[in-house]
């Protein structure tokens, strides 16, 4: 009987994945049959990835997964948004318009927590269910209360809840969210609770200095081993979703490599804001990250066929400090914990964003030099894929040149450029 209990469990489950498939399409507004087989696109955004860190780890070869997604697909730096913060960025992904139109600008909006009842136009999610492609969404940025899309969605970065009232920087467990719902549909809560437990929607708080002040190596070892958790409970949420509830465009983010950089970033002693005590306790903990990073994109790729695209995007890229600008620069948003590194510059450009891309089509081993793809031109590619034309209004382009077969025409139009300003 007891070796029954697993097996009998997984045909339970196999039962309830139905239902929920079924259910969530009868809410899409409208859903025109498309083509018969649509393509199967995964989009993993990691928060603030730095190239800076990452380059030195590719060359280690201390992350595989991305080295195999480089070396078979393209790759880029993405021109970002200036004063770059994460809600601002995704929600900028996510409709191809400026943070001014699209009315996410920061983390909060007029005082309040941004939230999706901020959002003026119409997201990738929302265009994508009307057109009849399934959608998966997991722990996104700013998609708190969840929208109704054809398929699931479970909130991310800005849930609200217990100990986490305004949900800036911190993080409600799945049962502790309130005013609004971290799951679409509903009924998917008590799904996820049972199969993948009661997780942490976004990484946790960064420490304050009173509670670092004497105690810093004891405080940062068990904030980090906290954050690990986390991206387990991510990493488990990921691929219970990818395997019970496949869609046809699913959209999963990781948000404590960020989180970890603001304040763990290894910085020299001639940085600004160095204190010995904390930046000694573990050198390696921000690139550690990106090494577990990899680790969870190695678990995406085994979801991967020969038909799935796949495109890794970052909003923003995070570097220490260098510019007097934020009156705030030492201190969180939450203006407790003392920052090391930031990206919320003046200047975009001085905190790029990241682009790779591999699937059917996709040219290989090819890198993108300048900043010839921006993060307006993610939903615009997005649509492409499936046929759609982008909404009126995008300001992003379909970025062509990832194509097999396609003309270079932006790169040459890049190099002529830098050709005529030399002469
Ligand atoms: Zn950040």
């Amino acid at each position: 009987m007891k070796r029954l209990g697993p097996s009998l469990l997984l045909s339970l489950l196999a039962l309830c994945a139905l239902p929920i498939a079924a259910q969530t399409s009868d809410h899409t507004p409208s859903a025109p049959a498309a083509k018969a087989s649509r393509p199967r696109v995964i989009v993993i955004g990691m928060n603030g990835a730095e190239w800076d860190i990452l380059r030195p780890l590719l060359v280690r070869g201390d992350m595989p997964n991305l080295k195999k997604v480089i070396d078979n697909g393209v790759s880029a730096k993405l021109k970002t948004v200036d004063s770059p913060n994460c809600p601002k960025v995704y929600s900028t992904f996510a409709t191809s318009v400026p943070p001014s139109e699209h009315g996410i600008t920061g983390f909060l909006v007029g005082g309040i927590p941004a939230n999706t009842n901020m959002l003026k136009k119409e997201p990738l999610w929302s265009i994508l269910s009307k057109n009849g492609v399934t959608v998966g969404m997991a722990n996104v940025p700013a998609t708190f209360p969840v929208m109704p899309v054809n398929g699931y969605m479970i909130s991310g970065m800005l849930t609200r809840g217990k100990d986490c009232e305004d949900g800036v920087l911190c993080a409600p467990k799945l049962s502790e969210v309130q005013g609004g719902d971290a799951v679409y549909p509903k009924a998917m809560v008590a799904e996820l609770e049972s199969n993948v437990g009661d997780f942490l929607i976004d990484c946790s708080r960064m420490p304050s200095s009173a509670q670092l002040n004497g105690n810093e190596e004891k405080v940062v070892k068990d904030w980090l081993a906290g954050v690990d958790q986390v991206r387990a409970q991510q990493a488990r949420l990921f691929d219970y979703l990818l395997t019970r509830h496949p869609t046809d465009f699913t959209m999963m983010v990781q948000s404590c490599e960020d989180r970890v950089g603001h304040w763990l970033y290894p910085i020299q002693p001639f940085h600004a804001g160095y204190n010995p005590k904390v930046a000694s306790v573990d050198v390696n903990a921000f690139p550690n990250q990106y090494r577990a990073f990899d680790k969870v994109l190695g678990m995406v790729l085994r979801h991967m066929d020969e038909s799935t695209t796949l495109l890794l995007i970052s909003d923003h890229g995070i570097k220490p400090l260098r510019y007097s600008e934020d009156p705030h620069m030492h201190m969180d948003h939450g203006g407790t914990t003392p920052v090391i590194a930031k990206h919320d510059y003046d200047d975009g450009d001085e905190v790029p964003g990241s682009f790779f891309a591999m699937g059917p089509g996709i040219r290989k081993g090819r890198q993108f030099f300048g900043l010839p793809f921006t993060v307006y031109d993610i939903a615009p590619t997005i649509l492409h894929l499936y046929g759609i034309q982008p909404a009126p209004g995008m300001r992003g382009r379909v970025l062509n040149e990832i194509f097999a077969g396609s003309p270079d025409t932006q790169i040459k139009a890049q190099s002529q450029q830098t050709e005529m300003r030399h002469h």
